[in-house]
């Protein structure tokens, strides 16, 4: 299944388009968009059965025009972990180690935002990260690689936006702040659940500038330390909770690293999709 938060609303995708999910659930479900994984195995059940029925009431459907506003389908999670050189040509790029263990950092909840929401440029380098974001659906503690997929509610897109001075300058580089001015963690437009995939493991994921050349492209099954690896090694340590976000890495073709160096300016949209997710675009605006 596929869900949005649209207009601060959580939004099932149906047939005939988006459906409010409070009101076709007659309040069981929603408004808020994290009810669902709140109670994931009764959303999905629910969700499941209303599909199936094919019966939308017209007082349920959403209209997605130019007015709707599409906010991160998880608002508000309680953790959010990223992972950095999770790609050998992005490693190679920085001309750095493969790492053994996963490289983790945080990015503060207060940077997410939605898909066509315009992120305002800090002073700095604003760098573009095109990311697969793994969405947790249960609480999960110390679980092995073998039943991790079991525990991700669905996948999203998502840019992992840097302001490369902040971040690598100093003797101890700042990567959770250099990565969390407003806005700078886009995610959508939607959340799709794992089963929607025949490898979720295996999607090709691109970023782009609108009307410019594919600044980056690869697929996700080149990642280092790949999902089940992560969640066994992150829940190794931290109980992950429903809602918690996984930003999994980036490939080669930051703008970091390309000679001369290239970042994000004043009127660029950047556009970042991955194989059976979607397609996130983010517009770019000065100060
Ligand atoms: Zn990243």
């Amino acid at each position: 299944m596929r869900m949005a938060n649209i207009n601060g609303r959580l939004a099932l995708k149906a047939p005939e388009g988006y459906i409010d999910v409070a009101i076709a659930s007659e309040e069981r479900f929603g408004p808020a968009p994290q009810t669902a994984l709140a109670a994931w195995d009764e959303f999905t059940a629910w969700a499941d059965g209303f599909l199936e029925a094919g019966a939308v009431p017209a007082a349920a459907r959403i209209e997605t025009d130019a007015n709707a506003v599409w906010g991160p389908p998880v608002p508000r999670p309680q953790q959010i972990f990223a992972i950095g050189l999770n790609y050998r040509d992005h490693v190679a790029e920085g001309g750095l180690q493969v790492p053994t263990e996963p490289a983790v950092f945080t990015k503060f909840p207060s940077s997410l935002t939605g898909h066509e929401c315009a992120v305002t440029l800090p002073d700095g380098q604003v760098d573009w990260e095109a990311e697969l974001v793994v969405v947790i659906s249960r609480p999960c503690h110390l679980v092995g690689r073998e039943e991790a997929w079991s525990y991700v509610a669905g996948l999203t897109v998502g840019q992992d936006l840097s302001e490369r001075q902040l971040q690598l300058t100093g003797p101890m580089p700042q990567f959770s702040l250099g990565k969390s001015y407003p806005g700078f963690s886009p995610v959508g437009p939607e959340l799709v659940s794992v089963d929607e995939f025949a490898d979720p493991g295996d999607l090709e994921l691109f970023c782009m500038l609108e009307g410019g050349e594919v600044l980056q492209k690869s697929r996700t099954s080149s990642m280092v330390f790949d999902v089940p690896e992560l969640i066994a090694r992150l829940s190794a340590v931290c109980p992950l909770q429903p809602g918690d976000l996984i930003f999994t890495g980036t490939p080669a073709g930051v703008g970091w690293a390309r000679t001369p160096q290239q970042f994000l300016a004043p009127g660029d949209v950047l556009v970042t999709g991955i194989e059976g997710i979607g397609t996130l675009r983010t517009p770019i605006s000065a100060a």
